[in-house]
C-alpha cells in the first residue's frame, strides 16, 4: 500500500511538474501576435489613389500600434482586440462605429461581438444606435451580465447602466457613408425598373452594389501566455432594412476564439457567413478533422462561401501563431504584427489587395 502511495505521488507529482513547466514555459516564450483586418467588400483598386491607400494604412497601424503596446507587455488578448478595435471604431475610414454604414431608413444600426478562447466566454451587441464603441459594450455584456447577445435598445440600456459612452445618433453620420446610402438606394430603384421590364441583370450594378455594401472591422490575438480572443464591430450592409443583423455579432459565425484551436474574425456577405457559420466550421475542422489552419480556413472562404454564392474574407491566428488571412474579394484591409520570443524583433506588414 506504502509503495503504491509512494507511486502514485512520484507521478502525480511528475505530471505537475510537466504541466507548470509547459505553463511556464509558455508565459515565457513572449511570443504574441495580433492579426487585424478593416473590411473585404468596399474596395476597388482602379479608385485607390496613393493618398487614398497611405490614409488607410495608416488608420491600420495607429490599431495595430496600440494592440502591439498591449501584448508586448504581456497584456491579455482580450485586452489587445479590444483596445485595437476601438481604435478603428474611431476611425471613420472603416465601416464600424464613427465610420458605419446607414440602414434604409437613414440611420446607424451597430453590431459587435468579442471571445475569450481561454474560458468560451462570449459577449454580443446587436441593433444598437447610440453607443460610440459596440466592442466595449460587447465586452460588457461578456463580463457583466449573465448573457452573451443583447440587443436593441435594451442593450443601449445596459450599455448607460455601465458607465459605457452614449453618444446621440447624429455622431454617426459621415458624408460619405451617406452618399453611399444614396448610391445604393438608386441602384435599388434601377433594378426594380429592370425587373419590371424584363431588361437582362445588369452585372455592373450588381459589382458596384457589391462594393458598396459591406465593411466590417476586427482583430484577433495570442498573448504571451498562449491566450487566443476575437473581436468584430461593423455597421453591417449599407441600406439594410427590417433589423437585419450580419454574422458579426453571431458567436461561431462572424466570431469565434477558442485555446484548443483559433480566434477567428469575419467580414463579408454575413448571410453567407451565417449559413456556413463560419468561423465554428474552421475551428472544428482544426479540432476534430486534424485540419490545419490553413487548409480548413482556404476551403470555407475559397471554396465554399462563394460556391454558395457569398464572398468575404477573415483573418485567424490558431494556437501555435500560425496567422491565416483567405479572403475571395478583390481585396481585404489587413495587417499583422508579432513577435517570435522575448528579445524577437518585431515583424510587421500592411496589406490592402492581393
Ligand atoms: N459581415 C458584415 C455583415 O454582414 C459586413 C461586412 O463584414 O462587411 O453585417
Amino acid at each position: 500500500m506504502r509503495i503504491l502511495f509512494i507511486i502514485l505521488f512520484t507521478v502525480c507529482s511528475s505530471t505537475l511538474l510537466a504541466q507548470q513547466a509547459t505553463v511556464s514555459n509558455k508565459t515565457n516564450t513572449g511570443k504574441y501576435v495580433l492579426v487585424i483586418h478593416g473590411g473585404a467588400g468596399t474596395l476597388n483598386k482602379s479608385q485607390f489613389t496613393p493618398a487614398l491607400e497611405a490614409k488607410y494604412k495608416s488608420g491600420l497601424d495607429s490599431a495595430l500600434v496600440v494592440g502591439n503596446a498591449i501584448l508586448e507587455k504581456g497584456g491579455t488578448a482580450l485586452d489587445a482586440v479590444e483596445a485595437t478595435v476601438k481604435v478603428l471604431e474611431n476611425n471613420p475610414l472603416f465601416n464600424a462605429g464613427k465610420g458605419a454604414v446607414f440602414t434604409n431608413e437613414g440611420i446607424n444600426e451597430l453590431d459587435a461581438a468579442i471571445m475569450d478562447g481561454k474560458t468560451l466566454a462570449a459577449g454580443s451587441i446587436a441593433g444598437v444606435r447610440t453607443i460610440k464603441n459596440p466592442i466595449t459594450a460587447a465586452r460588457a455584456v461578456m463580463e457583466k451580465s449573465e448573457h452573451v447577445l443583447l440587443s436593441g435598445r435594451g442593450a443601449e440600456a445596459f450599455a448607460a447602466m455601465q458607465g459605457i459612452e452614449i453618444v446621440d445618433p447624429s455622431y454617426f453620420y459621415t458624408p460619405e457613408r451617406w452618399k453611399g446610402l444614396l448610391r445604393a438606394k438608386e441602384r435599388d430603384s434601377i433594378d426594380q425598373l429592370k425587373k419590371a421590364s424584363q431588361t437582362a441583370y445588369n452585372d455592373e450594378i450588381d459589382e458596384q452594389r457589391r462594393k458598396d455594401k459591406y465593411g466590417t472591422v476586427g482583430a484577433v490575438a495570442l498573448d504571451t501566455h498562449g491566450n487566443l480572443a476575437a473581436a468584430t464591430s461593423t455597421g453591417g450592409m449599407t441600406n439594410k432594412k427590417w433589423g437585419r443583423i450580419g454574422d458579426a455579432p453571431i458567436i461561431g459565425s462572424g466570431t469565434y476564439a477558442n485555446n484548443k484551436t483559433v480566434a477567428i474574425s469575419c467580414t463579408g456577405w454575413g448571410e453567407y457567413f451565417l449559413r456556413l457559420v463560419m468561423a465554428k466550421s474552421i475551428s472544428d475542422r482544426m479540432e476534430f478533422g486534424g485540419q490545419s489552419l490553413t487548409l480548413a480556413s482556404e476551403t470555407l472562404v475559397m471554396k465554399e462561401l462563394p460556391a454558395l454564392g457569398g464572398d468575404g474574407g477573415l483573418i485567424a491566428v490558431d494556437k501555435n501563431g500560425n496567422i491565416a488571412l483567405p479572403f475571395c474579394t478583390e481585396g481585404m484591409y489587413r495587417g499583422f504584427i508579432k513577435k517570435e520570443r522575448q528579445g524577437a524583433a518585431v515583424v510587421k506588414d500592411i496589406l490592402i489587395f492581393k
